[in-house]
Formats: C-alpha cells, structure tokens, sequence
C-alpha cells in the first residue's frame, strides 16, 4: 500500500510557521482579491482564501465587481491595488467573463504584486531558472509550487529520475514541469494529443497528474512503488475525485495524494507563502 502524502497536515504547518513570522514583522501584509461575477465555485474559492489570510494575521481585501463590468473598469481598479501600499499581493479570481481578455488582466498586475505568478515577467523569471533556490524564496505559481512542497516534505528524491506530467497548462501542467527540470528530473509532458500516453505514464519515477479527467489514471499506467501526485479536482457523483482512480493505484504507488485533502489545502498554503515573500520584498 502507498504511503499517504498529507497536504492537510503539511499545509497547517506551513500555515503555523506564517502565522508566528508575521506576529513578528513591524507591519502586515496585504492580499487584495478580485472576483468578477458570481461563479459559485469561485465564491467558495475566494471565501477559503480571505479566511486563510485572517487566519495568520494578513490584511485582506475583497472587491467583488460586477459581472458585466468593462475591461477598462476593472484595469482602473487594478491600478489603483497596484499603487496601494497595504497590498502586497494583487489575485483576480479566474476565469473571468468571457467579455474579458484574461491575458491583458493579469499583464496590469504590477509584477512586485502577482501573487498567482502568472505574470509574463515572473513567468518568464521561473522558466529561465537551471537550479531552484530554496522553495521560501521562491515565487512560483501556487499549486505547482504546493507539489514542490510535497515532494520536499517526504523528501522524494527528484535527481535523475523521470518525471511525468499529464497535462500542460500554463497554470498547472507546464510550471510543474519547469520546477521538475530545475531540480534535475528527467521530464517528459503529456496531453490530449500524446501517443501512447498510458505506456509513458507507466515509466514514470513521479507521476503528476493535472488533466482534470475523473479517476482517468488507472494502475495499469502506474509504475510499482512510483510517486503519484493527483492535482485533479472533478465533481462526481461520489463528490470530489481527483485524476487518479486512487482505490486502484493506491495498491501499487509508493507514494500517493488524496482528494481531497492533498494538493488542495497546499495552494492556499502556497498562495499565503507567495504574499508573505511579495510583502517582505
Ligand atoms: P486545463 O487548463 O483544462 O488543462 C488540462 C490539460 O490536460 C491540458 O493540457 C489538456 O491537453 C490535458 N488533457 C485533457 N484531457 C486529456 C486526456 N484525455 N489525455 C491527456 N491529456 C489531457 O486544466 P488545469 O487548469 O491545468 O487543471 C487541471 C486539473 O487540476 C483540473 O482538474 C483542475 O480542477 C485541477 N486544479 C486543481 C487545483 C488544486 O488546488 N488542487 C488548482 C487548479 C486546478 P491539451 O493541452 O492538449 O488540451
């Protein structure tokens, strides 16, 4: 049977650890959080974020516009965030209406603000990376960074082995690769139109799925004793699943995340790390 990797309990502990640094700082920091519209599950996503904050003691703010609000608006009220000096981290909850060009939103977040690191400058920073520097000084897009976490908490060792990612997202998929090549993994990245996807999934030392497919990675795509880290989140019948049909691959993985309670809990966590260090800059 896998070892569990908890992302609950690894996310407290990092959340503790930022809780007792910033009672020790001489001011607070500061995450603003747009949310255009009113998309259920963006809500709760937003909710989860502003009560996280409060927990270890940031300032928060919630602008909450309205959904058919013109681009020109809502870049107004960025701008300002930007200029504000209690934010140290500016987050516009995606996806956006489709009226809104998500890419001109995120290319006026200041980048000194970009707590999601989408940004093309830090984007760009993270690819040019050939080594990591330690994880609490790096500013790298929150979930992917929550595997890197992960990884590093059960001290998985990433040197030279073949890493696998399923999916190439530039929110999830292609950072996690950039992260895995900078600690010296060999990567190789699947997606919709790879060939023979099961055959390369099942070579894999580390597997990450982020594909957004329910139970989609089967044990029959899974080394014996491999890393399986599972960053889909489906609703389904039987409630939230993830990528990886858990009950079957759990037999033969070494390592595995559950859903929930795995990558999660971690991009919070990530996104808490990511203010702190934007604020302390
Ligand atoms: P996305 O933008 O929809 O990208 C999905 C990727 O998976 C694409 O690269 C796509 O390939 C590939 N793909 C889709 N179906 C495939 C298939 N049958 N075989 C192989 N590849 C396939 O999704 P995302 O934003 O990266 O998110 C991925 C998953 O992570 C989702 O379940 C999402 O809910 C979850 N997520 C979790 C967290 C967390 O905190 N745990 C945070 C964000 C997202 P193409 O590029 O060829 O289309």
């Amino acid at each position: 049977m896998a070892q569990l990797i908890d992302g609950r309990a690894l996310s407290k502990k990092i959340q503790e650890k930022i809780t007792k640094e910033v009672a020790s700082l001489k001011f607070r920091p500061g995450l603003a959080v747009v949310l255009v519209g009113e998309d259920p599950a963006s809500q709760i996503y937003v909710k989860s974020k502003e009560r996280a904050c409060r927990a270890v003691g940031f300032y928060s703010e919630k602008i909450v516009l309205e959904k058919n609000i013109a681009q020109d608006k809502l870049l107004t009220v960025i701008k300002k965030l930007n200029k504000n000096p209690k934010i140290h981290g500016i987050l516009v909850q995606l996806p956006l209406p489709k009226h809104l060009d998500e890419k001109i939103v995120i290319d006026n977040i200041d980048p000194k603000k970009d707590v999601d690191v989408f940004h093309p400058y830090n984007v760009g920073e993270l690819c040019l990376k050939k080594t990591l520097p330690k994880l609490d000084d790096l500013l790298a897009p929150c979930t992917p960074k929550g595997v890197m976490r992960m990884l590093e908490e059960y001290k998985i060792d990433l040197e030279g082995k073949k890493a696998v990612v399923l999916g190439r997202s530039n929110l999830i998929g292609k950072p996690i690769a950039l992260m895995l090549l900078a600690k010296n993994a060999t990567v190789e990245i699947c997606h919709s139109r790879t060939k023979n996807l099961a055959k390369t999934s099942a070579q894999a030392d580390i597997l990450i799925a982020a594909i957004g497919k329910a139970n989609f990675v089967k044990k029959t795509m899974v080394k014996k004793g491999a890393v399986v880290i599972d960053v889909g989140i489906n609703r389904s019948k039987q409630g939230l699943v993830g990528d990886v049909d858990f009950k079957e691959v759990e037999k033969i993985a070494g390592y595995i995340t559950p859903v929930p309670g795995g990558v999660g809990p971690m991009t919070i966590a990530c996104l808490l790390e990511n203010t702190l260090l934007l604020a302390k800059k």
